[in-house]
């Protein structure tokens, strides 16, 4: 790669790179901009030329897939939907609470008051897995859903963004070794073909702790070690749905206990959700989400995909024990090789997590959800941090 002729970028008018345009890059993006307009009205400085380069064709890991039903007519069009990746997620702090509410008031995002149960597998196939209740989901501790679906709120918080560019399809390069000096203290950043995408005051880099690793893996990163600590693990992710009008397995349509999301236990499936009992979800055809469990999809993080659905599919069909009338008539896998933050509880509880990797002299930051608990209050959180850290200087 060589180094352009660019000029440096106009310090009085930060220019920002955010790799990455999952949450953590767009709340990110969301919340620098709202800083520096504040800091605007104080002292009249510019507004931050922000660019998001995200690999990608949409935003991260809050992933839906669907399906459209070719046997429905195109006036009336039924689609199975699954939430693969993020199903939830939690607002516990003030500021985080703050933040979603215009979203609530628009009813984009909703809490998901769920009925959940614990489940186990029966002993034999004539008997209905052991399902006990566990506890129902409230509006004191809500869990929020994106509606009509997960990604939607990453594309709301993507079009509010007014000095941001998101471009998408764009895989940043490594970044190469050097020292800033005195009087240029930008960093040249390129697209994997060599192509420069410009100079920037700042890189902040929100990819997934592998990708992170080599994005910096020769720039003389200063906190590279770092980097290293946090274990990430897998997750399949198996889909499951079911034609208009077909029989559901009794034990997902359970009269007598009804349920939205179960806890599985001795299985290497770990959490059931039933997507068309989500809030504002009600116009799908029967769709289940089912997350295999971190440590058993972390065993298997290299195995052959369509085997992997194979024993998914063996152990989903000995839980819920369909028939060839209720048999699902979809079903789909994703594997996620970097899906879950491994903390134990006492750090969990504690909140005792890495932070923002912060490089002062270069500029950069390593930032993403894995620097926190490793879910989208994460982001948030560290969002915050890049935020404070970029306004500090
Ligand atoms: C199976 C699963 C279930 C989950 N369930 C929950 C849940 O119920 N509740 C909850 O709160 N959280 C949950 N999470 C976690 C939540 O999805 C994440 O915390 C959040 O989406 C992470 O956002 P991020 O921006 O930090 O990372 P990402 O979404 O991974 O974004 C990073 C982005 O960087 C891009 N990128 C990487 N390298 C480059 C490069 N070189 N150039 C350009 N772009 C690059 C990637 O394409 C990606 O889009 C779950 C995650 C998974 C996988």
């Amino acid at each position: 790669m060589t180094n352009h002729s660019l000029h440096p970028a106009d310090t009085a008018v930060p220019k920002i790179a955010i790799i990455g345009g999952g949450l953590t890059g767009l709340l990110t993006a969301t919340l620098l901009e709202r800083a520096f307009s504040q800091d605007q009205n104080q002292k009249k400085s510019g507004s931050p030329h922000i660019t998001i380069f995200e690999k990608s064709r949409s935003v991260g890991r809050l992933a839906t897939r669907y399906r459209t039903d070719s046997h429905t007519t195109s006036d009336n069009k039924q689609n199975w939907q699954w939430a693969f990746g993020a199903q939830f997620f939690t607002a516990k702090t003030a500021q985080f609470q703050q933040f979603i509410t215009p979203w609530l008031k628009t009813g984009l995002l909703q809490s998901w008051c769920a009925q959940v149960v614990t489940i186990a597998p029966a002993a034999s196939s004539e008997e209905l897995p052991d399902i006990q209740h566990k506890e129902q989901w409230n509006t004191v501790q809500p869990r929020y859903v994106s509606t009509p679906k997960m990604t939607a709120w990453g594309r709301a918080l993507a079009d509010e963004l007014t000095q941001t560019t998101i471009k998408f399809q764009t895989r940043v390069a490594p970044l190469p070794q050097y020292a800033p000096t005195q009087t240029d203290k930008t960093t040249e950043l390129f697209d994997e073909t060599g192509v420069s995408l410009g100079r920037f005051d700042w890189v902040i880099c929100t990819a997934p702790n592998g990708q992170a690793l080599e994005l910096m893996a020769d720039s003389e990163f200063a906190r590279q070690a770092d980097i290293l600590k946090p274990k990430m693990l897998a997750c399949y992710t198996l889909m499951l749905g079911w034609d208009a009008g077909q029989q559901l397995p009794e034990a997902i349509n359970s009269q007598k206990d009804p349920w939205d999301v179960a806890y599985v236990n001795d299985s290497p499936l770990d959490r059931i959700f039933v997507e068309h009992q989500k809030p504002a979800h009600d116009e799908l055809l029967p769709s289940v989400t089912i997350h295999a469990r971190n440590d058993w999809s972390q065993a298997h993080v290299d195995a052959d995909i369509e085997t992997v659905k194979t024993q998914l599919l063996q152990a989903a069909q000995q839980l819920l024990r369909w028939n060839t009338d209720s048999a699902p008539s979809q079903v789909d896998c994703h594997r996620w090789r970097y899906a879950a933050t491994d903390i134990d509880a006492q750090s969990k509880e504690n909140n005792d997590v890495l932070g923002i990797l912060i490089d002062q002299q270069h500029r950069w930051i390593v930032s993403g959800d894995w620097c926190g608990q490793g879910n989208i209050e994460s982001c948030f959180q560290m969002a915050q941090d890049t935020v404070k850290a970029i306004v500090s200087r």
